[in-house]
């Protein structure tokens, strides 16, 4: 892609064409996105995975997925394979498949080579030493007392670290720049840590594990990284990511940092949706309220909304908070256009049309996508018993209720008009089913005496219906800015514990009984809604709603 084709690039994009026009690396582009597999991906994944697949697309370069796998502790071979479906789901695919810990006998080699260097050193302080050693912004650091060590001495007692001579905690390994830096990540950083752990890759071939500064770089750098694309906290950690290639004389790859994605009333790094998921406050990572990719897809989201929200959204260099809405817009944009139009009585409501014959029923003609003609149309069963929405019936309406109400005229959805004309309720007044008469002539929907009615609504038949439980899904947070939820327990608070509604005895029109859960449809005048993967047998449909029509919760805040 040439700057001309494109003039309006975001700034990332800029720095990709201007080292492509400079000649820089040959003018070859590569990128690698590269998650910790301590989680599975969320929304802000898909903003790092567009950026970084999408820029390798554009500008005909490659993106490597690379698993930063230092951490054994936290990771997990779940957690690899679902980050791999992931990316592949959002439409992505790698040119190269690593693993940091693929790395680690080369990166071992290099940390010999900086202690050979007199640029690291063995540290056998207490870890509180060490942070305390460290000075603040204002103040400088303290030489450790073990700073000074030989060579000889240093390559012994890490060779001994690296054999499992010692126990966790006991030494650590320090590249050796300068305590009164004020760049505080330039402060002695760590290299390696003890840790008798085993990881799911490497198993216990190894007792000591790079920290993510050191494996970060060197890793992009044997990957040939070219522009190593990662978020605004890790601007400080550039100047150590740049004294590691200097040092050790390597591929000099280059970091450049973009601002992450928050969103509103949404929960976003792997360690507190994890949380959520131990709390049992969600029914797992794929919980359709959840913003990874798992609950986002099971949710309803297809990849395309995702992309195109990735898009939308930009690339910048500040640190903002996106609204949940533009999200939901990105996802009700592509499911106008793709999803089919379906009937579904979320309330049901009882109606009988007493002068349709008792016994008979009839197939009428729905079109399946009004936005999309490919889609064809289907055959909904009419007969004398329906169920309407009891939203949809009101005994004293105003006159701007342009619904069912005692003796005025509605049009039923690619049906009939009908017209009620008696109440029946229960013992305790509640209403229970409404009797109406249908006019034959109006079959499709249009009078041909050319009467006119205000409303239409939606139904199904009674005896043709299906049951199913539907969702109702809101915002898991009541707080909308995530960064006012301190740390530590306090998100348990800022729960919405109204986020998920059940309703136990929807009625559908059959043909949703085969729905896949790959898609969403629409139900009518209702929102998108899709079969929930894990739990819609043909015994039992369960249903999701996706998104509403509209953006109700926008609405419903202005009244409050
Ligand atoms: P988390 O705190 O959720 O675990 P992380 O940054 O530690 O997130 P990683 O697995 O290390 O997660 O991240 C992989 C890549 O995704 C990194 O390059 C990271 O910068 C990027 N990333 C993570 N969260 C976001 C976000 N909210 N917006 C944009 N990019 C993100
Ligand atoms: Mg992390």
């Amino acid at each position: 892609m040439s700057t001309e084709e494109a003039p309006k690039l975001d700034f990332m994009r800029q720095i990709v064409a201007d080292s492509i026009a400079a000649g820089t690396h040959g003018g070859r582009v590569q990128t690698r996105f590269p998650p910790e597999p301590n989680g599975y991906l969320h929304i802000g994944h898909a903003k790092s995975i567009c950026l970084n697949f999408g820029i390798a697309r554009e500008f005909g370069g490659r993106c490597n997925l690379r698993f930063d796998d230092t951490n054994p502790t936290k990771e997990d071979v779940e957690y690899v394979d679902s980050i791999k479906e992931d990316v592949r789901w959002l439409g992505f695919e790698w040119d190269e498949l690593h693993f940091a810990s693929d790395y680690f006998e080369q990166l071992y080699d290099w940390a010999v080579q900086l202690i050979k260097q007199g640029d690291a050193y063995v540290d056998s302080q207490s870890l509180e030493a060490i942070r305390a050693g460290r000075g603040t912004a204002t103040e400088p650091g303290i030489n450790s007392p073990f700073r000074d060590r030989s060579v000889e001495e240093n390559l012994d007692l890490f060779a001994r670290m690296q054999a499992g001579e010692f126990a966790d905690g006991e030494h650590v390994l320090r590249a050796k720049i300068d305590m009164a830096s004020t760049h505080l990540i330039l402060r002695d950083p760590l290299m390696y840590r003890i840790r008798h752990a085993h990881h799911h890759r490497t198993g216990d071939t190894w007792c000591i594990y790079p920290m993510y500064d050191y494996a970060h770089g060197q890793s992009d750098s044997l990957e040939q990284v070219t522009h190593s694309i990662c978020t605004l906290e890790f601007e400080t950690h550039r100047v150590l990511y740049d004294w590691f290639v200097e040092k050790l004389g390597i591929f000099p790859s280059h970091q450049y940092e973009f601002a992450r994605l928050n969103l509103t009333y949404c929960l976003m790094s792997k360690r507190r949706l994890l949380e959520l998921v131990e709390a049992d406050v969600v029914s797992g990572w794929d919980d359709p309220r959840m913003p990874t990719l798992r609950g986002l897809r099971r949710r309803g989201y297809t990849p395309e909304s995702l992309r195109n929200f990735c898009h939308d959204i930009g690339v910048t260099r500040y640190n903002g908070l996106t609204d949940m809405v533009v999200l939901e817009n990105a996802l009700r944009h592509d499911l106008n256009k793709r999803a089919e139009r379906r009937m579904a009585v979320l309330n049901p409501l009882k109606v009988v049309i007493t002068n349709y014959p008792e016994g008979e029923s009839e197939l009428l003609e729905a079109v399946n996508n009004p936005e999309d003609e490919a889609a064809g149309k289907r055959q909904v069963p009419f007969s004398r018993e329906l169920y309407i929405e009891r939203d949809d019936f009101m005994e004293d309406a105003p006159k701007k209720f342009f619904r069912l109400a005692p003796d005025r005229e509605v049009r039923l959805r690619w049906a009939y008009f009908v017209k009620c004309n008696e109440v029946i309720k229960d013992a305790d007044g509640n209403i229970i089913e409404l009797r109406c008469t249908y006019d034959p002539e109006t079959k499709g929907g249009n009078a041909p005496d050319g009467r006119k009615v205000k409303g239409t609504i939606h139904w199904v038949s009674a005896q043709h219906a299906v049951s199913a439980e539907v969702r109702l899904y809101d915002y898991l947070l009541k707080v909308e800015d995530p960064a006012d939820i301190p740390e530590g327990d306090a998100w348990r608070e800022a729960l919405n514990e109204n986020s998920l509604q059940v309703l136990a005895d929807c009625k559908l029109e059959p043909s949703l009984a085969e729905v896949s859960s790959d898609m969403a449809v629409q139900f009518e005048r209702l929102g998108y809604f899709i079969a929930d993967s894990q739990d819609s047998t043909p015994e039992k449909l369960v249903f999701n709603r996706t998104v509403t029509l509209k953006d109700a919760w926008a609405k419903e805040q202005k009244k409050g």
